[in-house]
Order: structure tokens, then sequence, then C-alpha cells
């Protein structure tokens, strides 16, 4: 059974083999801002590190004042098969790990632990595969979809939903639908002439018909504590999606309504 601080590696495509996670000395390639609020990270690492698509890494954030670490976690969003690494962060200002990372420029250098988690692609599930996430919760797939994991047992049908307040809060347009996904773009707050859905995830959800492949479907969802739990219950509770089908990471902790 899983265990954590390990991270689980197909041998050869016959058996699992275990793998603790490593500390890693990364360098920065460059920073690049996807949207207003979202930066890209392109790092390379001193030594290999072999990840799985879906796993997160736990970089080391130094106080600049009292020199004390502090740890945040951050899924790989780029091809496990690349040597350079790409996280996916939402810039919050004053945050401990965004001020960290927006100060580091090209050269220098920074510690991780990795590599951490299983939500990773499952093949032999499934049929069918749907990805929900909002904001930068859709990391984690850029990275999963890359894998030869996934490339070599696509889904018969992928369908991915991703959530964003306005249009241009929308992380890797075009993305998706590239590698023949069908894609929809769910802004919450769209200007009025947004051509895709009107509402959040859970709305376009709750408005699928009964017929849709409920099913034979595997559903992952990423992004905050409070999506994850909503869109598990319209899965579970509306449609009757049975809990096996259902992966998810939360990237905060759902927080409980006043
Ligand atoms: C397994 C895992 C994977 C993750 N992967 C990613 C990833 O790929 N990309 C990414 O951007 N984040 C990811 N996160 C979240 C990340 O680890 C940090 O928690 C987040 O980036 C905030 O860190 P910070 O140090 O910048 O802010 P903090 O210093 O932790 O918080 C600053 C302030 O912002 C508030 N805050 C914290 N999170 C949020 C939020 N999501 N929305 C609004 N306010 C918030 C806090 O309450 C606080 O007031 C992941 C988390 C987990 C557990």
């Amino acid at each position: 059974m899983p265990k954590r601080g390990y991270a689980y590696f197909r041998n050869q495509g016959e058996s699992w083999i275990t793998m603790t996670a490593k500390k890693f000395r990364c360098t920065l390639q460059n920073i690049q801002w996807l949207t207003p609020n979202v930066m890209e990270v392109t790092f390379h690492t001193h030594k290999k590190l072999k990840f799985q698509g879906g796993q997160f890494l736990s970089i080391f954030v130094p106080n600049l004042v009292t020199g004390k670490i502090t740890k945040r976690a951050y899924s790989f969003s780029s091809d496990p098969n690349s040597s350079e690494i790409q996280l996916c962060v939402k810039y919050l200002p004053g945050g401990a790990g965004s001020e960290f990372l927006k100060s580091l420029r090209p050269g220098d250098t920074f510690f991780a632990n990795a590599p951490y988690g299983h939500f990773v692609f499952q093949e032999n599930h499934n049929p069918n595969a749907c990805f929900i996430s909002t904001s930068t919760g859709v990391a984690p797939f850029r990275s999963m979809v890359q894998s030869e994991l996934f490339q070599e047992n696509l889904p018969k049908n992928s369908l991915f939903l991703h959530g964003a307040r306005t249009e241009n809060e929308i992380i890797y347009p075009g993305f998706f639908e590239g590698l023949g996904f069908q894609t929809v773009n769910a802004v919450s707050r769209p200007s009025p002439n947004y051509a895709g859905f009107h509402g959040r995830v859970s709305d376009y959800l709750k408005q699928l018909p009964n017929a849709w492949i409920w099913h034979n479907t595997d559903f992952y969802i990423c992004g905050s504590g409070e999506m994850t739990h909503d869109v598990c219950e319209i899965l579970t509770g509306g449609h009757g999606v049975p809990p096996k089908n259902i992966f998810h990471e939360n990237f905060s902790l759902k927080k409980k309504a006043a």
C-alpha cells in the first residue's frame, strides 16, 4: 500500500518499485507569467529527478530575515521525460512560497524534496477520463497527459474541464485541445461576449444529462479543497459516480462556510 514519503514507479511495465523522495538542488532557468497572477517556473536539477505525471515536489522556502525554512508543495506541470522541469504557481501577494519564487533570477539555486504523491493516471481502469481543475490545479494534468503512461493508454474519450474567474485567467489555453481533448473552460465572471461556458465547473457538471458517460469514466479533480469537495458531492450524489472512480488532489484544505 502507498506510504507517505514514497513514490511508486512502474518497473518495465510489470511491477512497482518504491522510491524515497530525495533532496535536489535546482537552478532556475526562467519565470514566465502565464496569466496576470500565475507564473510558470522553469528549472533544472543537478542530478536526475524521476517523477510521474501528477506528482509534486516540496520546495525549501527560506525566510530572508530569520533564515527559518518553511516548505511549500507544487505539482510538476511539465513532461516527466524532460530534464527541463516546470511548475505553474499562483502568485499570492505576501505568501511565503509566492514571494520566494518570484524573487528568483535565472541562475539562482534553491532546494526541493521530490517526488511525492499518488495522484497519477490509472491505467487499466475505466475507458474514459474527465479532468477537472480550477486555477493552477491544471498543473498536474499538464504533466500527466504528456507522460508515457497516459500516451500509451489513451482514454477513449477525454474531457478537460477547467475553471477560471475571468477569460484572461485561463491557464494554458489551447493546450488540451491540441492533444485532442474535448475542452470546456468554465468562466465564473466572464465578459459579456465570452463564447464559452458562463459559470463554475460545478455548474457545468450539474447541467450535463443523466445519459452522459458517468459510470465508465474516471474523474481526476485538482484545485482548492472547497472545489474538490463540491465536485465530489455532485459526482457521487447527483450523478451516482462510484467513489472508486474519483481521484483528487487538494491544494488547500476545505474552508467551511461561516
Ligand atoms: C500536493 C499539493 C500540490 C500543490 N501544487 C500547487 C501548484 O502546482 N501550484 C500552486 O500554485 N499551488 C500549489 N499548491 C499550493 C501551495 O503549496 C501553497 O499552499 C500556495 O501556493 C500558497 O503558498 P504561499 O506560500 O504563496 O502562501 P502562504 O504563505 O501559504 O499564504 C499566504 C496567504 O494566502 C492565503 N492563501 C493560501 N492559499 C490560497 C489560495 N489557494 N487562494 C487564496 N488564498 C490563499 C493564505 O490563507 C494566506 O493568507 C499545492 C499544494 C499541495 C498540498
